[in-house]
């Protein structure tokens, strides 16, 4: 008999958390996963699910546009947004449900409340103590906004999620990954849109050429983009209107007024600093390779660790700390080449380096790129393009990085992820047949190099 309740207590039914739970009670362990909010965490309830499923939504409009060139007449569209965000919590409820079916047929106990840790074996639920031979951290991450005057009038990219009804005109404060994506979503709505981002370039994580090309992907588009802007103060006025002072005078009207200038580690309260859990300045929990923190029966994964904040790495995670915990020990953790996709419109797909980290890492390396418009356009008379760029190791010809903006930009990087991942080279790719006629098959046809980067000649 284990002298604990459980062999594990999880705190944060979210991807890594839920995905951790399941695969240790598989394992035959008990195992208890305390949950405050929401199963299925950012990813399922404010995140990846919902914010795709009103990039679908929002695209509905252009696809309308394009039809006439095809020979459709489609009368005047109008939108529902509350028939949309009714769906959209239907389909969520749903999803609520399918974790709890997979925890509780896994044998998984879920504690309704939020879990305080007590000491290094024990957590505190709604006044009730559990004990654990091991405790797993997956809290997750919320979002920060910047302390400017008048804060209290805008809303988060959580509450954007539940606007009761639509903004004709809205403010998005940042350029990274939420901002470009909801920026998409409400002009694809018909909202007046601008983004207001205190750097020269959006997406500055990204190789440039592809932030800079997606940024006039969306200009075109119709949305505002305002750099080396800042908002020093909001205020509502009697009718509702928000107005956003800039620091170069410029005042922006909005019904909405939406940061997405980042998350942190949601780790208050959560005893960390008791119990003497080792963190970061920014709240972020410090582990070892094993998930593990300085108190040897704590671990934590996921977003609040400082990783990638990607569902898919939380889930890799996972499967690594409960194989590594009650498994074979077959399983590692590699954060190379993670690819990634951004839902503005178009999308972007990238895995590997971009052209600035092959720069800053003085590799040699030979650059193709392809630009063009996507063969529906022809018809639709839509003036999108896309385009795609390769880095390529000068020495021994492997895959560094691949680009791409354009529709399905994330199905189609996925695939070239795994050749980066596995080394392959540029005349493997070569050597592969394309399949016609797609966007795709324009990376298997690169053939002439545009430049290379650290060139020693
Ligand atoms: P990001 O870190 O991607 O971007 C934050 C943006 O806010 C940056 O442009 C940053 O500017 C700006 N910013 C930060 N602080 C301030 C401030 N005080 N005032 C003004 N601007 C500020 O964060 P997000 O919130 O967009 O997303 C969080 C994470 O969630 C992402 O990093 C990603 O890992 C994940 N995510 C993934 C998605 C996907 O896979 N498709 C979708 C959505 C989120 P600067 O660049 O100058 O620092």
């Amino acid at each position: 008999m284990s002298a604990y309740d459980y062999d594990l207590f999880v705190i944060g039914a979210g991807s890594g958390g839920v995905r951790a739970s399941r695969m240790a009670a598989g394992k035959g362990k008990t195992v208890a996963v305390a949950e405050e909010r929401y199963l299925g965490g950012t990813c399922v309830n404010v995140g990846c699910v919902p914010k795709k499923l009103m990039v679908y939504a929002s695209h509905f409009a252009e696809d309308f546009h394009d039809a006439a060139g095809f020979g459709w007449q489609v009368g005047e569209c109008t939108h529902d947004w509350p028939t949309l965000i009714a769906n959209k919590d239907k389909e969520i409820a749903r999803l609520n449900g399918i974790y709890q079916n997979l925890l509780e047929s896994a044998g998984v106990e879920i504690i309704n409340g939020r879990a305080r840790l007590v000491d290094a074996h024990t957590v505190e639920v709604a006044g009730k103590q559990y004990t654990a031979e091991k405790i797993l951290l997956t809290v997750g991450c919320t979002p920060i906004l910047p302390a400017v005057p008048g804060i209290e009038h805008c809303i988060n990219s959580d509450q954007v999620f539940y606007l009761p009804e639509k903004p004709e005109r809205v403010v998005i404060v940042g350029a990274g990954y939420i901002a470009v994506e909801f920026a998409g979503i409400f002009n694809g709505l018909g909202c007046e849109t601008h983004i207001v981002y205190r750097g020269d370039r959006l997406l500055r994580n990204f190789d440039r050429a592809i932030g800079a090309f997606v940024s006039a992907e969306m200009e075109k588009k119709g949305i505002h983009i305002h750099y080396l802007a800042e908002i020093e103060s909001i205020e509502r006025d009697s009718k509702g209107t928000l107005a956003c002072a800039l620091n170069d005078g410029k005042v922006l009207h909005a019904d909405q007024v939406m940061y997405a200038t980042g998350r942190r580690a949601l780790t208050e309260d959560l005893g960390l600093a008791e119990v003497g859990v080792a963190s970061r300045e920014n709240q972020s929990i410090i582990v070892n390779d094993d998930f593990q923190t300085n108190i040897p029966s704590i671990y934590a994964l996921g977003d609040v660790i400082g990783t990638p904040e990607l569902t898919p790495v939380a889930l890799a995670q996972a499967m690594v700390f409960v194989d590594h915990q009650y498994g074979e020990k077959q399983r590692s953790m590699s954060y190379d080449a993670i690819p990634t996709a951004v839902f503005c419109q178009p999308n972007i797909g990238s895995v590997g380096l971009s052209e600035e980290q092959v720069h800053s890492q003085g590799i040699v390396a030979d650059v193709y790129t392809s630009e063009f418009r996507h063969l529906k356009h022809t018809l639709s008379g839509n003036s999108e393009r896309v385009l795609m760029k390769m880095l390529v190791r000068q020495d021994n010809q492997q895959l560094l990085g691949v680009h791409m903006v354009g529709p399905d930009a994330g199905e189609i990087i996925q695939g070239f992820a795994v050749a980066v991942k596995a080394g392959l080279t540029k005349q493997q790719v070569d050597e592969t047949i394309g399949i016609h006629p797609t966007a795709a098959e324009e990376l298997v046809t690169l053939r002439e190099i545009k430049y290379r980067v650290n060139n020693p000649g």
